[in-house]
């Protein structure tokens, strides 16, 4: 079997122009996004270039913020605080990592709920468990849009997610959850990984290992999304799941780069109006 490549940028460019319609919507006050970064961080630097043309297409401002080296604690809460005050900010977003001595979760507790546009806040990440939250975390809700545009059944799916971070496997296991799918989360902890990979209909790999799936842990037919990220010494970007292999085995997959990634900027997007109040 061959399988299907679930196209990540195509399905962006599709978000990105039903995006652009409800941004027009909201009439012509600023609609900004915020993106604060500490320090020169390259692979952040690439990340928010990515952004700023994904925004500019959609018709949202976006602001980059580059403070110091040497910034504290503090000073970047109290940075974030000023940012929760204007009115015409509707998203904040502080890129990772973060220097040592700054606790990112501090730093994201911080951020106005409302303005959360990465859905990361404790109180949107608990709204989750209830369903349909307003700002889910992008790449949850990615990996979950990327899965149902195959249009496959996911009640009773078996599902396997590997990967238990807090900002995307745990998420992406209560969003795959909703859809009434049996989910087991698979981590650093488990044993035999393959025993649980080889039953699943949906597999979501989530950890940041280049290959650690291979076509012999993968159903035949399933549906593969790949959400790792790897720069290899050459500096090509891999996923987790080892693609040749894969694609012989499952029904469909997603690309690395070109699969998840892009979504989770258009959800970014999503988010950033639905904070200004569009319906979207
Ligand atoms: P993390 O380091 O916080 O978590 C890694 C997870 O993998 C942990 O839950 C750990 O238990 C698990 N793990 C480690 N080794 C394992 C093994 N051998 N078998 C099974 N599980 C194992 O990473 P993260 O922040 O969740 O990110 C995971 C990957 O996703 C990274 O490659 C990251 O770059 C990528 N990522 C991609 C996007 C996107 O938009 N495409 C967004 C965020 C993160």
């Amino acid at each position: 079997m061959t399988a299907q490549i679930l196209d990540g940028k195509a399905l962006a460019q599709a978000m990105r122009l039903r995006l652009r319609s409800a941004r027009q919507r909201l009439g012509p006050r600023p609609v900004r996004l915020v993106s604060v970064e500490v320090g020169q961080n390259p692979a952040a630097d690439v990340y928010v270039r990515n952004q700023q043309r994904a925004a500019a297409e959609v018709g949202i401002e976006m602001e980059v913020s580059n403070l110091p080296l040497g910034t504290t604690e503090a000073m970047l809460v109290a940075a974030i605080q000023d940012l929760n005050r204007r009115p015409e900010v509707a998203g904040v977003i502080v890129q990772r990592p973060l220097p040592i001595g700054i606790d990112p979760r501090a730093v994201q507790s911080a951020i106005d709920p409302h303005k959360d546009v990465e859905g990361m806040h404790p109180a949107n990440m608990g709204a989750i468990l209830y369903r349909e939250p307003l700002l889910p975390p992008c790449t949850a809700a990615a990996a979950q849009h990327l899965i149902v545009t195959t249009g496959m059944d996911l009640r009773g799916a078996e599902t396997v997610v590997v990967g238990h971070s807090e900002i995307v496997g745990k998420p992406i296991a209560v969003l795959l959850l909703h859809h009434l799918s049996t989910v087991t989360v698979c981590h650093v902890g488990t044993r035999h990984l393959a025993d649980h990979t080889r039953r699943a209909d949906i597999l979501v790999v989530a950890v940041g290992k280049a290959g650690l799936v291979h076509g012999d842990m993968i159903k035949p037919g399933a549906c593969v999304v790949d959400v790792g990220i790897n720069q290899g010494p050459d500096g090509k970007i891999t996923g987790d799941v080892h693609f040749a292999s894969a694609a012989t085995v499952a029904g469909w997959l997603t690309p690395v780069p070109g699969g998840v990634g892009p979504v989770t900027v258009a959800m970014l997007l999503r988010n950033t109006l639905r904070a200004a109040g569009a319906e979207v």
